[in-house]
């Protein structure tokens, strides 16, 4: 047989008739695609049952000798009611014995096992023990032929030859799927090796050496056939080494090209609005706005566009950023847009502008100063003519600031020049938003990009889901911000702190503070349960809250219980996604200007929206939330110099799972803390939206919350790698690798984040 390499392709590398089922059932193309098909666990033979021993119910390994071997057609006739399994055509049963015993084991519906299983073979079984018809059976195993008795008379081609035992006795058991079985892979896998030429190892030497990983070679053939668990550990450093590896160029692939794009640069004019702005700021900037300031205007000044995430604390002032870094680019003649995730946000953000700006934001109008900016707010609700208007000066470059919802990403809006956008509160816009965004610059040059989110990233994930932008991050909060004070109200068992609870809303009322009652449900007669980012909620999936039974708790019902009864006599508004457009803004407006004492809402409130003499946050059926959301949601509280208070009200009874969250949630007021936490209770593929891919081939070894360092190795190689060479001409190993480890549309996935 001649010689292969890994980019071979499977269906005739290996002169097997089954390796045309790894291609087309697992979607394997080359030898390649298949030794990056991994084990998904090992069975040790050391620990093998004898079959006397055996207990049902339990997953063992045996190794024994095939007796017989008995096939059945089921054909048409098959009554899967009758308490069968539907769908069997076919039982193969072959009765296996050691010393001691006897065990039937049973398949379905696979037609080889007759030539592969003669009586005679030793083999290794390993599944879980049932009892059927009385008897004891294996059904299903898993089987590794050790030695086939038979092979004189074994003349077919396909036929397994000898899989000799595994080294140390550690067998492959990989993932699997209809039609494919656990010898079909193990045997392609081990022909492969054999055939393989030496394999040659894309990764740079002086890397291997200076992180202590073992060459691709090794690695691939000790992740598929260790001989103990050391050179397994020492594999699967290395292939995870490659994995972050494979990101981390993608990535640096993408930063490098977007920064060869031209942008028209836009320096700091002095005596623009800029300057005046700060001559009038009425706080002084904290360090950190300073710094990330001044990084911002160097990246606005350079002939290549920005591409910055800015991450902060809620209250940390991120608006003032963004907004010192629209004035600059406006002083160059250019527009900024400032997107917003809901209406009720963007007109927060519009009106904000404009009380900061002063008459520098009212340009246009009759007696505004000859620098000052028109601030135009656009969003989905708009009556048509005001919309037609808003379009007409953006279009026609009077308006300086646009805000927005994402209303401004649907067709008909131009700007004359957009030089900027802003993205407030990021993890509510989709990627392909962000994409769509980044192409709106019909005249050729990209504008500017600054990213905002108050939403702790993981390190990890930063690296990769938002590992194309640079990152700038606000740490200390402006002075003279208060602590937020969380406690757990636990309802069922003490339903007397809930009514303290109202009663404390009382008495910041009295103070001539203001306070928030959130819920997740808004409480429509019919509602389907559906969260404001547009999540719904299924209360039958969360089987850790106790309180499924019961619907959550609706911003209607728990109003008009307010309203009645403990805080009779407040003035209560309601806020939620669904009140007409209008009316959103008008609650929210009284809220701010002190008309109204309490606002019972749903999470529209949870980005954003700030009020500094709102005091105290009530969140009913707290458990519902998850942890950064709850964080965010009480970012809203204690952002004026009164402490600020948060009470996590919920049934969920103590040591529940739901529970420990919101302890932990009350433990902590460290976001990244909380992050990490909630990062281990949710499943890494979707962080990385890598369960798009039909086959997700990507990051298999690697976990976002174990694999840290090696992250942070790979990112630094990848960079010094690609530097300014985003083809990466002078390693092509390198850029072959990526697309075997990375599925292109995980690639494109990711250039796309
Ligand atoms: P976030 O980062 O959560 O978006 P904001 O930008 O909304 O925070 O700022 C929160 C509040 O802090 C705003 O009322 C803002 O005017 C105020 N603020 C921002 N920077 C400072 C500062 N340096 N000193 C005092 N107050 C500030
Ligand atoms: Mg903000």
């Amino acid at each position: 047989m001649e010689k292969i390499t890994l980019s071979s392709p499977l269906k005739t590398a290996l002169g097997l008739r089954s390796a045309a089922k790894l291609v087309d059932k697992l979607n394997l193309t080359t030898v390649g695609d298949l030794l990056r098909y991994y084990p998904r666990k090992y069975d040790q033979r050391g620990k093998l049952t004898d079959l006397a021993s055996l207990v049902v119910g339990e997953r063992a390994t045996v190794w024994a000798k095939v007796i017989s071997i008995q096939e059945r057609d089921l054909g048409h006739g098959y009554a899967p009611h009758r308490g069968k399994r539907p769908g069997v055509k076919h039982i193969t049963n072959v009765v296996i014995g050691d010393s001691s015993k006897k065990l039937t084991c049973t398949f379905f519906n696979q037609y080889h096992w007759s030539k592969m299983l003669r009586p005679g073979t030793d083999a290794m079984f390993s599944g879980k023990i049932s009892m059927f018809n009385k008897t004891m059976q294996m059904s299903s195993p898993s089987v590794a032929v050790v030695d086939d008795g038979n092979r004189a008379g074994n003349d077919g081609k396909d036929a397994i030859d000898v899989i000799e035992s595994f080294p140390g006795g550690v067998i492959p058991v990989y993932p699997l799927v209809d039609g494919v079985t656990q010898t079909v892979v193990q045997h392609c896998v081990h022909a492969a090796l054999n055939l393989l030429e030496k394999i040659p190892d894309p990764v740079p030497d002086v890397l291997l050496a200076r992180h202590g990983l073992v060459d691709l070679e090794t690695a691939l053939r000790d992740i598929h056939r260790p001989r103990n668990q050391t050179h397994l550990d020492a594999a699967q450093e290395r292939l995870r080494y490659d994995e972050a590896m494979a990101v981390q160029l993608v990535l640096a692939r993408r930063r490098a090209d977007a920064r060869n794009f031209p942008a028209e640069p836009c320096p700091r004019i002095p005596g623009g609005l800029l300057d005046v702005f700060d001559q009038n700021l009425p706080f002084e900037l904290t360090a950190g706005q300073q710094s990330v300031g001044e990084t911002i205007a160097i990246d606005l000044a350079t002939i290549h566009p920005m591409n910055r995430l800015l991450q902060g604390e809620v209250g940390s002032g991120k608006t003032v950023v963004a907004l010192r870094a629209m004035l600059q680019v406006i002083d160059s003649g250019r527009q900024a847009v400032m997107l917003a995730p809901t209406e009720v946000l963007a007109a927060q953000h519009a009106r904000s502008l404009r009380d900061v700006l002063g008459p520098l934001g009212r340009g246009g109008e009759l007696g505004a100063p000859p620098e000052a900016t028109a601030i135009t707010l656009l969003t989905g609700s708009l009556p048509a003519k005001a919309r037609k208007l808003a379009l007409l000066t953006i279009a026609s470059g009077q308006a300086g600031i646009v805000v927005g919802t994402h209303a401004l990403l649907s067709e008909g809006v131009f700007f004359a020049n957009l030089g900027l956008i802003v993205v407030d509160e990021q993890h509510r816009f989709g990627v392909e938003q962000r994409h769509a965004l980044r192409s709106k610059h019909p005249d050729g040059n990209p504008p500017h990009v600054l990213v905002m989110t108050a939403t702790p990233i993981p390190r990890t994930v930063a690296m990769t889901v938002f590992g194309d932008l640079d990152t700038s991050t606000l740490s200390e909060l402006p002075k003279g911000r208060s602590p937020i004070g969380t406690t757990v109200v636990p309802a069922a068992d003490r339903p007397g702190w809930v009514e303290r609870a109202w009663q404390r809303i009382g008495e910041e009322v009295a103070k001539g503070h203001q306070a928030y009652v959130v819920c997740p449900k808004i409480g429509d007669a019919d509602e389907i349960e559906m969260f404001e980012d547009g999540t719904t909620f299924d209360p039958d999936a969360d089987d850790e809250t106790e309180n499924s039974r019961r619907p959550p708790l609706a911003v209607n019902q728990v109003a008009a219980m307010l309203r009645d009864g403990p805080l009779a006599g407040l003035r209560l508004g309601i806020l939620h996604g669904r009140l007409p457009p209008g009316e959103k803004d008008d609650v929210m407006m009284a809220f701010s200007a002190g008309e109204l004492d309490v606002l019972v809402a749903t999470t529209v409130i949870e980005v954003g929206v700030d009020v500094p003499n709102a005091t105290m946050m009530v969140i009913m059926d707290a458990e519902r939330f998850g942890m950064s959301q709850l964080h965010q949601l009480r970012g809203r509280v204690g952002r004026g110099s009164a402490p600020g208070i948060c009470l996590l009200v919920s049934e969920a009874p103590a040591g529940s799972v739901g529970r420990i969250r919101l302890d932990a949630v009350a433990a902590t007021t460290d976001g990244f803390e909380l992050a990490e936490a909630d990062l281990a209770l949710r499943r890494e593929g979707n962080v990385l939206g890598t369960t798009q891919a039909g086959r997700s081939t990507a990051l298999k070894q690697l976990s976002l919350l174990r694999d840290k360092h090696v992250i942070e190795q790979a990112r630094e190689d990848a960079i010094g790698l690609v530097g300014d060479d985003p083809a990466m001409a002078a390693w092509p190993g390198l850029a072959e690798m990526v697309s075997l480890v990375i599925a292109s549309e995980s690639q494109e996935y990711l250039d796309k984040g």
